[in-house]
């Protein structure tokens, strides 16, 4: 009777298995057929200055627009895609077409100031990188001024070398660079300080509970002053709630994102605020 459960189970674990390995295939697949498709879509999220609400710039959040199942969030096709080594492609999409909506909302009078893109760690590894942006603002005519790419902590501190020569070459094209997600991955201080770095963005996990818990009110608290102590600008990541803009803004906070000042929403939709501000 054991014997037979046991084997039961086995080919339990068996279907179970290769049904994962079959959706996994044809998760693969399709990425490869989207990627030949180009089925993203770029929504953008404003960033807005606390004390004002003013619109300081917008973070482009990539999305895949899947044929059969809508819309799909990155968290489900970023990291695979990450895997199957395809991120470059994918990247240079995104980098590409956030450079080209900002020409979009310039010729249509709504200057969006910054535009931020995300990196993944394979994209800073690429010496392709540095031409790429380059390319992209030649292209586009955006001024670097106002492309922004955004790098976590881990990427900057295991890839250290390249890395960091990236960085720089970055920077002297005039782009800016944030560390997102900050204070969830490990940072040395020390090594911190000597990057070529514009912003720090505190991640939200710190953000949601300020203003009703000591402890992350001490933490965010915190954050605020090393980032500025290295002249790093600061943005609050995830700001849902006025006491958490309070907060922040309290605490010297310069830039805020999050559901209180706007969702990610379709390039339309950034255009039609400004617009009808600046025309009343
Ligand atoms: P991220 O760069 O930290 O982006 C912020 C995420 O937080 C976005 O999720 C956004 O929708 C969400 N968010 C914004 N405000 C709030 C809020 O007030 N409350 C809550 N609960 N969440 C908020 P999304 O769009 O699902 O993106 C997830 C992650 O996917 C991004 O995190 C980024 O790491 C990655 N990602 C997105 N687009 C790209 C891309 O083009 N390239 C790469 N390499 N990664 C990307
Ligand atoms: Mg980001
Ligand atoms: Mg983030
Ligand atoms: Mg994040």
């Amino acid at each position: 009777r054991a014997k037979s459960q046991g084997r039961n189970t086995y080919c339990f674990y068996q279907e179970e298995m290769s049904r994962e390995v079959m959706a996994r295939l044809t998760l693969e697949n399709a990425l490869r057929l989207a990627l030949a498709r180009e089925e993203w879509v770029l929504h953008f999220q404003p960033q807005v200055h606390l004390a004002t609400r003013r619109l300081t710039g917008v973070e482009a959040l990539v999305r895949w627009q899947h044929p059969e199942q809508g819309l799909i969030l990155p968290g489900r096709f970023i990291p695979i895609a990450e895997e199957m080594a395809i991120i470059g492609d994918l990247g240079a999409w995104v980098l590409r077409a956030a450079c080209r909506q900002m020409q979009e909302w310039d010729a249509l009078g709504c200057a969006v100031p910054r535009v931020a893109v995300n990196l993944s760690v394979q994209e800073l590894e690429r010496a392709a990188l540095v031409p790429l942006v380059q390319e992209v603002l030649r292209e586009t005519g955006l001024a670097p001024e106002r492309l922004e790419l955004e790098v976590t902590e881990s990427m900057i501190m295991c890839e250290a070398g390249r890395a960091i020569e990236t960085l720089r070459a970055l920077q002297q094209l005039g782009v800016s660079v944030a560390v997102d997600d900050f204070g969830t991955g490990y940072s040395s201080l020390r090594y911190i300080k000597n990057l070529p770095l514009n912003r720090l963005k505190v991640d939200h996990a710190f953000v949601q509970d300020v203003g009703r818990s000591h402890d992350d009110d001490a933490i965010v608290r915190a954050i605020i002053g090393l980032g500025h102590s290295l002249d790093l600008e600061v943005v609050a990541e995830g700001v849902e709630r006025e006491e958490q803009r309070e907060f922040l803004q309290r605490e010297g906070c310069e830039v805020g994102q999050g559901y209180l000042f706007g969702r990610p929403v379709p390039a339309e939709q950034i255009v039609a605020r400004p617009l009808a501000d600046g025309a009343r």
